[in-house]
């Protein structure tokens, strides 16, 4: 709840960003979190430390003007908003998606600031993207977009100063021809800049994996709490895209099984467990439809403009994008039976569908402590670059596996030590929070 002090803090952000209904919501979950930290730490209240957080250091909006393969002239809009640096270089991936506006840029910024101090790496938060629709174009005009997007960006980013990565509709091929372009422009080799590379080109091991990895140790430690673990249960796992696809690989290996996933126009429901090279092979491979399995599996259903989780499972891993899971998707989860909700994508649930949840006995794990496991390896693709070293799969798997522990444990000491046991929401959100704050607090009023 807000407290008189967080609603004139609130009330500000709305009216200083208007139209802006993801961010308003992003900060709203946070700033509700905080009524017991200005009460311990009157010092935060007084230095306006969460009126600055929600102020992004800078924002950059530009014109993106590219040539389509029938020789047409395409105008889209370009975002990089570099939120916070008190902890280290602004990091954050790019997102290429129709539905992309300054709004949707900020919450995920904003989220990216408390998620990327929860993996205790020295990465401030930022976002970027555009709206641009990276959906049926050809290889070509994926490469002209990209070029045209890096030879505005680059004057604002560098491994000192801003470090993008991939997000939905950003993936390797597209950090190749921002890379590609980037290295054109400034004539510098440097590897720090982005992360998401190539292996044979300064990426790391294991980042690809890594979102989907590590949100599932993160249910893992949560499951564990519980005296319980994936193995023998059902989940369900919506999207079907990098997160997705590395979430139920795992969820695998680890003795569960994946009944479900998804794409925006509908899902797939393989009582016998989702094969996910098929699902690789379909998505990585062809960049085809996930209506396309049922082609290949007979004991699957392809269920056209569906609700994924009306899928009873006792797992639930929503890992396609914000606001997917409604007030009435988490009653109808509760009611199935389900025990545990890890959220790949970033902020899957509404507000109705987190309070549902907080108001059960279900392990919610929000996705800035779940998911950020992607920019957690991020972070050690950056250590590598810097030493000119390259690590193994299994030494830089068993990092992330040590942050992902990391990140639960504080996040389940915090909520405890400020009175909300068991919600990681409220642990999440203040352990976020507190490094950024402080090391603000450092730094004077800047
Ligand atoms: N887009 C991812 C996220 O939401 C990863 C960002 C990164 O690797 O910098 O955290």
């Amino acid at each position: 709840m807000l407290n008189e002090k967080l609603t004139v803090v609130f009330n500000e952000v709305i009216a200083r960003n208007p139209g802006e209904a993801e961010f308003h919501q992003a900060a709203q979950e946070v700033i509700e979190c905080l009524g017991p930290v200005l009460t311990r730490h009157p010092e935060i209240g007084r230095h306006k430390i969460i009126n600055r957080i929600c102020e992004p250091e800078r924002q950059i909006i530009f014109r993106i003007p590219w040539v389509d393969d029938n020789n047409e002239v395409q105008i889209n809009r370009g975002f990089r908003v570099e939120f916070n640096s008190a902890l280290g270089p602004y990091k954050g991936g790019l997102r290429f998606h129709p539905s992309v506006y300054l709004g949707i840029i900020k919450f995920l910024g904003f989220e990216q600031i408390f998620k990327n101090a929860l993996t205790g790496l020295p990465i401030g938060g930022g976002k970027g993207g555009s709206d641009f629709n990276p959906k049926g174009k050809s290889d070509g005009e994926i490469m002209r977009f990209c070029q045209s997007f890096m030879t505005e960006l680059y004057r604002h980013i560098g491994e000192h100063t801003d470090v993008p990565a991939g997000d939905i509709g950003v993936g390797g091929r597209e950090i190749g021809f921002l890379f590609g372009q980037y290295k054109r422009i400034t004539n510098r080799y440097e590897s720090g800049v982005l992360t998401g590379k190539g292996l044979d080109w300064g990426g790391s091991l294991v980042r690809t994996e890594a979102t989907g990895y590590g949100s599932v140790y993160f249910v893992d430690e949560m499951l564990k709490v519980r005296g319980s673990s994936f193995e023998g249960k059902t989940a369900v796992v919506s999207g079907s895209g990098n997160v997705a696809i590395y979430t139920s690989e795992k969820i695998h290996e680890l003795g569960g099984k994946v009944v479900a996933c998804s794409d925006s126009n509908g899902y797939i429901h393989d009582r016998d467990g989702i094969d996910i090279e098929l699902v690789k092979q379909i998505k990585e491979v062809q960049r085809g439809r996930i209506s396309e399995y049922v082609q290949e599996r007979k004991s699957a259903k392809y269920i056209e403009g569906g609700n994924i989780w009306e899928i009873p499972c006792e797992i639930a891993m929503p890992s396609a994008t914000e606001n997917e899971i409604s007030g009435k998707d988490a009653k109808t989860l509760v009611g199935n039976g389900c025990i545990a909700v890890g959220e790949g994508a970033n902020m899957p649930s509404t507000p109705e569908a987190v309070k549902v949840f907080l108001g059960t006995e279900i392990a919610y794990g929000p996705g800035k402590a779940a998911n950020a496991g992607g920019v957690a390896t991020s972070a050690l693709e950056m250590q590598q670059n810097a030493s000119r070293d390259s690590w193994t799969f299994e030494y830089t798997d068993r990092r992330l596996r040590a942050i992902m522990k990391n990140i639960h444990e504080s996040c389940y000491e915090t909520a405890e030590e400020y009175g909300s046991p068991g919600n990681y929401v409220v642990g999440a959100n203040i352990s976020g929070f507190l490094k950024v704050a402080n090391s603000m607090l450092s730094m004077g009023v800047i």
